[in-house]
């Protein structure tokens, strides 16, 4: 003789069986939907090259390749979808990114972690509220009088008595090359240096 079982058991196991087949379709579309917008096999022009390296015919390294790419672009932006990479030089974006939106934009865990050795727990490698504190801290302390004045002396002196003697030597060789960009560089260096630890590091 065949027991039926009671309403409230078949209605548990019916709650049962459409919880479990909403939860696995919404995991599954979720991962598809993912993997699509990831766009792996993407075959667009930059992702082309990118893959083929057709731009080394052109190109001494990626970042000019970049910079080419930027300077083509409308929106100053560019987009490498196989690697997921965006790629912006536009003004608008980045006060967006760095300013206006910040919490949207997380170094997140991985980044985090790859640079904690380096960076630690510092303002560079943290996002939210520990990011927030850290900031306010630096802007109260780089903001102060005392401090613009500080770095205002050394970058003066930095200009009159090295950076203009160098220009000056470098302007009577009209044959040899003068690297602006490397000139520059080292002039930041040697004053965030000195701004700091009162030294200039030769080497
Ligand atoms: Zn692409």
């Amino acid at each position: 003789m065949e027991v039926e079982a009671p309403m409230w058991v078949l209605i548990q196991t019916s709650f049962l069986f459409l919880f479990f087949f909403f939860t696995i379709s919404f995991s599954f579309f979720s991962l598809l939907l993912y993997f699509l917008r990831m766009k792996l096999w993407c075959n667009c022009d930059i992702c082309h090259s990118y893959l083929t390296s057709s731009w080394v015919g052109k190109f001494d390294n990626l970042c000019d390749w970049y910079t080419h790419l930027l300077r083509q672009s409308p929106t100053k932006t560019i987009h490498i979808h196989i690697l997921g990479n965006t790629i912006t030089a536009n003004p608008e974006n980045v006060e967006h990114m760095i300013k206006t939106r910040f919490d949207n934009y997380p170094k997140g865990k991985t980044f985090s972690t790859i640079l904690g050795d380096l960076l630690g727990r510092g303002i560079f490698n943290v996002d939210g509220d520990l990011w927030r504190f850290q900031r306010k801290m630096a802007s109260l302390e780089l903001g102060s009088v005392s401090v613009r004045s500080h770095a205002f002396q050394i970058v003066s002196a930095e200009i009159e008595h090295r950076l203009l003697h160098l220009l000056d030597s470098a302007a009577g060789k009209p044959n040899e090359i003068l690297d602006l960009q490397d000139v520059f560089r080292r002039f930041a260096f040697d004053n965030i240096c000195k701004i700091h630890s009162g030294w200039i590091l030769v080497a």
